[in-house]
């Protein structure tokens, strides 16, 4: 697996706000995570929560490959734990979970980017300074604060990179521009049947490092931001189970009215 080697790293070499990662399940995707020293990462995680849509043939994998924290064999250094959802801080050995140290590059060349076989191993962006990067992974494991897990739009990748860029394309603030994205599903099998030069270039101009429409979000604000967010479709979803309830109501009435006359 030569293929995807040459970004590993020994732990020695490890430097806090180092975005690290490690391949699961046979180099299907990739988990991503901030080190922060002390053998912590800080990473946002599937947990129990769906990564699309419960029961897909990606959601097993990913729920199947992921460390169990709890049971009766907990880990010595991270302990049993109540929550495994969105930003969590795990040992390093939980993190790889017997997978291999990578890191994950920034500010590469053009020439090194475009020679990348696989997606998720690098990006055109500079990192922010590691008191930084580091600062807002743990600001966003304290609030919990990116919101839910979502393969293609919202995951681990993302996390990593906005920790160390402070990154987000667009006005809505989209993430999962990233090579995690084009690894696993629709996109990789769409991909696979471009040409390599084809499929790095639609790579590249989805980088977060090239993209015109990419903006800097202090991470006070992309909480606030996801909380509202969140809050909005919690309303809405409140609004359409009243509205279906009232729906609902409404036939009852005229089920019985039927019955009376
Ligand atoms: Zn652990």
């Amino acid at each position: 697996m030569g293929l995807f080697s040459n970004n590993k790293i020994s732990r020695d070499d490890l430097k806090p706000g180092d975005h690290i990662y490690a391949w699961r399940k046979a180099y299907i995707y990739s988990h991503h995570g901030i080190y922060i020293g002390d053998g912590k990462v800080i990473h946002f995680t599937r947990g129990d929560g769906p990564v699309m849509r419960k029961g897909t043939f990606v959601d097993k994998i990913i729920v199947s490959s992921m460390t169990n924290h709890g049971g009766y064999n907990p880990c010595p250094n991270c302990g049993k734990r109540s929550n495994t959802r969105g930003v969590i801080s795990s040992c390093l050995d939980c993190f790889l979970a017997g997978g291999n140290l990578h890191l994950f590059k920034y500010n590469v060349s053009l020439a090194t980017f475009m020679s990348q076989l696989r997606g998720g191993t690098c990006t055109i962006a500079p990192s922010d300074p590691s008191n930084e990067v580091i600062s807002r992974a743990k600001f966003l494991l304290l609030r919990n604060g990116f919101g839910d897990y979502h393969l293609f739009k919202n995951n681990c990748e993302d996390f990593a990179i906005y920790c160390k860029t402070g990154l987000v394309v667009g006005k809505s603030y989209v993430l999962g521009r990233n090579g995690q994205a084009n690894t696993v599903g629709l996109a990789a099998c769409v991909a696979r049947m471009l040409t390599p030069l084809v499929r790095n270039v639609i790579r590249l101009f989805s980088d977060v490092g090239m993209r015109k429409d990419a903006i800097k979000v202090p991470v006070e604000s992309l909480v606030a931001w996801r909380n509202k967010d969140d809050t909005t479709v919690t309303r809405k979803r409140r609004l359409q189970h009243k509205n279906k309830h009232s729906v609902l109501t409404f036939y009852k009435h005229i089920v019985k009215f039927r019955f009376v006359i």
